[in-house]
């Protein structure tokens, strides 16, 4: 039976009111002050964000690495602007992480990140309070909460999919993340949430002193970024989608201000300081965007002299020469691949990224001690990934460690049954004379 557009979304809508009412739980929403139902109650929705934002920050490759004056700066503001929120008492967390991406997320319970692709391209705090504050909007809304809650509908399906790493086009060496963290990334908002969140985030910035333009000039960086490089804010647009619409009610209400707030000068004074430090490193950069355009055409030799360059111009992050050791992996250069990520891993010790990589060549290449050391600290800052885990469990079988090994292979059997990994383990256990 073919039943017209409405009247199956009023279907699915009510199945899916039938399913909740089993389940949830009524809460009061912070903005509207009206009940809701949901599928968490508030401890857990701070306790959710408490437990994913340390994954959902890893996927990203951590935070942007020695520059704790930048993550200071950018953590005043965003308290700044959510003590004037609805919910100024949440425990709220605001990150740079270390993406060149153009991209922002909030977890529920107030935890939020910018990516350092983000802030540079940005020129003033209005602008950077526009983004935060747009954030802050949807997590006193618990837009996150209402996505979550209908998302536990699909995301078993989305889990399994998982979410590319890095922007780069190493996808030979399986560095995906799924899981609850990776699922929450991809939550994309309606444009309702949208408007909602633009209408909160300009009231929070009018609240905290900030000028309203800055919100229009990010939405203009979006969409001239759009037109010039779309790859580096497509996650940006897919979960947050910039109608026109949007853009012209952000004009409307900068209008509708009065000039005693609309009028002031941006504030560009204290973030040009705060982003001194990744103005420097940004020849070191552009050598990584450089190597990461010619790893994609497939050029490994050029890439790994923009490589080489990246990491001899900023030795402070692990992942150029996480980089430059894949690229001479591609090129069969083991030697010089394995010591490549033995310098990432140490550069860049609490990533995962660089220490998956570091075990993965050294697993390879049979040295099974520093595989664990690797593979272990990966396993530590972004638990239970199917391939890190295999390549644990296998590298402690291969130096004789058999009861950890099945310990680490029955774990992902249970974790991720359907996963190649899983099947894998599964096959280890049987060939090693255990029993799942
Ligand atoms: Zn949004």
């Amino acid at each position: 039976m073919k039943l017209p557009e409405p009247m199956k979304n009023k279907l699915v809508g009510l199945i899916i009111l039938l399913c909740l009412g089993l389940l949830a739980g009524c809460a009061v929403n912070p903005v509207t002050g009206q009940q809701e139902i949901v599928l968490m109650s508030e401890p857990q929705e701070l306790a959710m964000g408490a437990r994913y934002y340390p994954q959902t920050t890893q996927i990203n490759n951590g935070l942007v690495p020695h520059d704790q004056g930048l993550q200071n700066y950018v953590s005043r503001v965003g308290h700044k602007l959510a003590r004037v929120s609805h919910r100024p008492d949440i425990p709220w967390e605001f990150n740079v992480v270390n993406s060149d991406q153009v991209n922002a997320f909030a977890l529920p319970g107030g935890k939020i990140s910018l990516t350092r692709g983000l802030i540079a391209n940005m020129r003033s705090e209005d602008e950077m309070a526009s983004v935060l504050a747009h954030e802050i909007g949807h997590v006193t809304a618990r837009h996150s909460v209402a996505q979550y809650t209908r998302g536990v509908f699909v995301s078993m399906a989305v889990a399994g999919a998982g979410l590319a790493l890095s922007n780069s086009d190493y996808k030979e060496v399986g560095a995906m993340a799924a899981g609850v963290a990776g699922s929450l990334l991809m939550l994309s908002y309606s444009r309702d949430q949208e408007r909602q969140a633009d209408q909160l985030g300009y009231e929070y910035m009018v609240n905290a002193g900030y000028n309203p333009v800055g919100q229009v000039k990010t939405f203009e960086m979006f969409q001239r970024l759009h037109k010039s490089e779309p790859g580096f804010i497509a996650a940006m647009l897919s979960s947050h989608p910039l109608t026109d619409e949007r853009v012209q009610t952000a004009r409307d209400r900068v209008a509708a201000t009065s000039r005693a707030i609309a009028g002031q000068p941006l504030q560009t004074a204290g973030f040009q300081k705060a982003l001194a430090a990744q103005k420097q490193r940004r020849p070191a950069y552009e050598a990584e965007a450089k190597g990461d355009a010619l790893a994609k055409k497939k050029n490994y030799a050029a890439a790994a002299k923009e490589y080489r360059r990246a990491a001899d111009l900023y030795g402070g992050d692990g992942l150029f020469a996480t980089k430059l050791a894949l690229a001479q992996y591609q090129m069969k250069n083991y030697d010089q691949a394995m010591r490549a990520s033995a310098e990432g891993a140490e550069a860049s010790p609490g990533v995962y990224l660089p220490n998956f990589v570091a075990g993965a060549i050294h697993y390879k290449m049979k040295d099974f001690n520093k595989a664990k050391d690797y593979l272990g600290r990966a396993d530590k800052l972004l638990p239970d990934q199917p391939r890190n885990q295999l390549l644990l469990a296998a590298s402690y079988e291969q130096s004789g460690q058999r009861r950890t090994a099945a310990s680490y292979y029955r774990r992902l059997v249970n974790q991720a049954p359907k996963s190649q990994e899983a099947a894998a383990a599964a096959y280890r256990l049987r060939q090693m004379g255990y029993k799942r």
